[in-house]
C-alpha cells in the first residue's frame, strides 16, 4: 500500500495485532509446494566493469512466481522460508541452480561470466556447506573462480573466529567471496581485514544520494580507497543515475550494478543482453577525470 520497492518488517506481536497471520499461513503452505511446482526462479542482474564498460558478472536474485499473487521478492520469501523450515531446501536449490547456470553459460560463449549467489546466515552456518560446494564444483566441473558468494556482516559477526576459518577453507577452493551491503551492518573495520574477502559491495543507501549528501559522498570515497588499500575490488550497488555513475567512475570504483544499467532479468532476457554485447559505459566517460 505504500508503493513499490518497499518492504515492512513486523514483530510477531504486531503481526497478530494486525491479524495479518491468516494470509501468511496460506503463503507458508504455498511455499511448501513452490519448489515442486517449480515456481521459484532466479533472476540475474548484471554487474558492469567500469574499465571495459561491459558485463563482467551477474548476481542471482531469488523470485517466487506465485500463481495468484504474482512475483514475490526475497524479502518476503526468506522470512517465510525461515519460519517454515524451508530455508535449507531453498538455499540448496539456489546454490545448485546457480552452479548449473554457470555451467550452461560457460558452455555457451559466455565463458568470461562470473556469477554471484547470496548466502543466507542459515546456509553459511551449515556444516555441510563446504561439502556442497566441493561436490557441485567437481560434479559440474566448473572453475571455482567464476562462482562468487555474497555474505553480509550480520552473517559473519556471530562467531568471528570460526567464521574466518570457514571462509578461508571456502576461499581456498578458489571461490570468490564478497562482503554485501557494506556500511549498513556493525562497523566492521576492526576485523574486516581478517576475513578473506575479494570484493566489497557498497550498499545502495550510500549511493542513492551521493550527489546531494556530501557525507555519504565522503564515506563512499573513503570506502573505495580503504578497499583498494586492502586489495579488495569494489562494487557499488543500486546505481540509478548518471550523476552517481560519474562520481563512482571519478573515485575509481571497479564495478557498478543497478537500475541505470539493468533490472534483474530472467535467464532469457539476461542472455539477450549478453548477446547484444552492449557497452554500458563509454571509455570517454572513464577517462574524463584524466584531464584534471
Ligand atoms: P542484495 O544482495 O543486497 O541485492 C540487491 C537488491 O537490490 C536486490 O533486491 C536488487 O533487485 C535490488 N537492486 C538492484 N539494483 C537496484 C537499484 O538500482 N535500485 C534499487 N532500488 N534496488 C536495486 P532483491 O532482489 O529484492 O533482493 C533483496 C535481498 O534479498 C538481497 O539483497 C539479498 O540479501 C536477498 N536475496 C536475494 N536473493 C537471494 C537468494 O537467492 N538467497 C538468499 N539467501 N538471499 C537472497
Ligand atoms: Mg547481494
Ligand atoms: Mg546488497
Ligand atoms: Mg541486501
Amino acid at each position: 500500500n505504500q508503493g513499490s520497492n518497499k518492504y515492512q518488517l513486523y514483530t510477531s506481536a504486531f503481526r497478530i495485532m494486525n491479524s495479518n497471520i491468516s494470509g501468511d499461513l496460506s503463503l507458508e503452505a504455498d511455499l511448501h509446494q513452490a519448489l515442486e511446482r517449480e515456481e521459484l526462479e532466479l533472476y540475474y542482474q548484471p554487474k558492469i566493469s567500469v574499465q571495459t564498460g561491459k558485463i563482467h558478472s551477474a548476481e542471482a536474485l531469488l523470485r517466487w512466481n506465485h500463481p495468484q499473487l504474482g512475483i514475490i521478492a526475497p524479502n518476503k520469501i526468506i522470512p517465510l522460508a525461515e519460519a517454515t523450515g524451508l530455508m535449507d531446501k531453498i538455499d540448496k536449490w539456489v546454490l545448485r541452480k546457480v552452479c548449473h547456470q554457470i555451467k550452461i553459460w560457460h558452455r555457451a560463449k559466455f565463458d568470461f561470466l562470473k556469477v554471484a549467489v547470496n548466502l543466507s546466515g542459515h546456509q553459511f552456518k551449515q556444516s555441510d556447506l563446504f561439502h556442497q560446494l566441493t561436490t557441485l564444483l567437481f560434479e559440474l566441473n566448473i572453475n571455482p573462480n567464476f562462482l562468487e558468494l555474497e555474505l553480509t556482516e550480520q552473517v559473519l559477526v556471530e562467531s568471528i573466529k570460526s567464521n574466518i576459518q570457514r571462509l578461508n577453507s571456502i576461499k581456498n577452493l578458489g571461490v570468490q567471496i564478497s562482503l554485501d551491503d557494506f556500511g549498513t551492518g556493525y562497523s566492521s573495520l576492526g576485523y574486516l581485514h581478517q576475513f578473506p574477502f575479494d570484493i566489497l559491495k557498497i550498499d545502495r543507501c550510500f549511493i542513492s544520494n551521493i550527489n546531494s549528501n556530501t557525507k555519504n559522498a565522503t564515506i563512499t570515497q573513503f570506502m573505495i580507497e580503504m578497499a583498494h588499500k586492502l586489495n579488495l575490488k569494489v562494487v557499488a550497488e543500486g546505481v540509478e543515475t548518471q550523476g552517481e555513475l560519474d562520481f563512482l567512475i571519478e573515485h575509481k570504483c571497479d564495478e557498478v550494478q543497478g537500475y541505470l544499467f539493468s533490472y534483474p532479468l530472467t535467464v532469457r532476457d539476461f542472455e539477450k543482453l549478453l548477446n547484444s554485447n552492449r557497452i554500458f559505459i563509454k571509455s570517454s566517460d572513464c577517462n574524463s577525470d584524466l584531464s584534471i
